[in-house]
């Protein structure tokens, strides 16, 4: 079964169409990356796969492990497995990651029935994922992403995404500061957390991601729909040739 089902998705931003019949089908397990030139509605499909405010989701459907994905509000969205990298706030003084995310885990287990982990229930988890990562859980005592550099930001990222255990990862890369160092980290991250129940879709302008993140299936959206799909030479092709053939002259 597929985890990820979108079907003919319309969404305006303001006024104005922005996605115009999207169709994308991931399944569980896969990788997928999501290129095309600046303004073609990538960050719009990010956003309005978490239901953020402002984008609206004018047509089509959206169906996430069987469940319309639609219906449910943001935190519902996410207490069901969905994580948005980007749904993450630039910076929060004066909160530690451990409380926010701590929030966070909690809030999908008593979605699930599960029992809450308490502080130190949490802290013995936190360590472990990081462990697991070979990270340290230093970096989320600090107040959320203040005074991170980019690397740092991924690397919290990571280690947000295995405490969650979504079981798809949405990440944008809109952050036209990456660094060699941290689009490494991305993809070090991504290549960690593959999982055969898992599903990520990476949303990027950079081809050169895609040199250290090997995607089983790479997709084309431009002028607000998918107009090409294939695997990971697709990524060289377009590195090659640009994505000129997409754009219109207009
Ligand atoms: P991409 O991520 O592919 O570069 P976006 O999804 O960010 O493209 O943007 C697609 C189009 O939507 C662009 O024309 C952009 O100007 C417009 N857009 C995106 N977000 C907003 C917004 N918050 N307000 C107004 N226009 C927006
Ligand atoms: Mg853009
Ligand atoms: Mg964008």
């Amino acid at each position: 079964m597929s985890l990820l089902e979108i079907k003919d998705l319309q969404a305006t931003v303001g006024e104005k169409q922005i996605l115009k019949g999207l169709n994308l089908t991931l399944r569980p397990g896969e990788v997928h990356a999501i290129m095309g030139p600046n303004g073609a509605g990538k960050s719009t499909l990010g956003y309005s796969l978490a239901g953020r405010d402002g984008y609206e989701v004018t047509g089509g459907s959206v169906t996430f492990d069987g469940k319309d994905l639609l219906e449910m509000d943001p935190s519902e969205r996410a207490n069901e497995g969905l994580f948005l990298a980007f749904q993450y706030p630039v910076e929060i003084p004066g909160v530690a990651g451990t409380t926010f995310l701590k929030h966070a885990l909690n809030a999908k287990r008593r979605h699930h029935g599960e029992e809450e982990l308490d502080g130190l229930e949490f802290v013995k988890f936190l360590r472990g994922k990081a462990k697991e990562l070979g990270m340290n859980d230093e970096m989320l005592k600090r107040p959320v992403n203040v005074g991170f550099s980019g690397g740092e930001k991924k690397r919290n990222e990571t280690l947000q995404m295995s405490v969650l255990e979504p079981k798809l990862a949405v990440l944008d890369e809109t952050d036209s500061g990456l660094d060699i160092d941290a689009l490494r980290v991305v993809a070090d991250g991504v290549n960690r957390l593959r999982s055969p129940d898992r599903a990520i879709l990476v949303i990027t302008h950079y081809q050169r991601l895609l040199d250290y993140l090997v995607p089983d299936f790479v997709h084309v959206l431009a002028d607000g729909k998918i107009v090409k799909s294939g695997d990971k030479s697709l990524a060289l092709e377009l590195e090659e040739k640009g994505y000129a053939e997409f754009v219109s002259a207009a």
